[in-house]
């Protein structure tokens, strides 16, 4: 771990991640939607498919 910092999961971002939340990812084989934790950035966490944890 070379940094206590959030970073944001998506592909090619290397902002800060501001919220955690999850994103529905298909399994390879079938067809099943399966819930993948991410983070995510202030740009991200606005995409469709990023649904934001909510905190208890
Ligand atoms: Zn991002």
């Amino acid at each position: 771990m070379e940094s206590t910092k959030w970073k944001c999961s998506y592909r090619n971002c290397n902002e800060d991640a501001t919220t955690e939340g999850h994103v529905f990812a298909k399994e390879v084989d079938g067809e099943a939607l399966v819930p993948k934790l991410v983070l995510a950035c202030d740009i991200h966490k606005e995409k469709l498919e990023f649904f934001e944890k909510v905190s208890k």
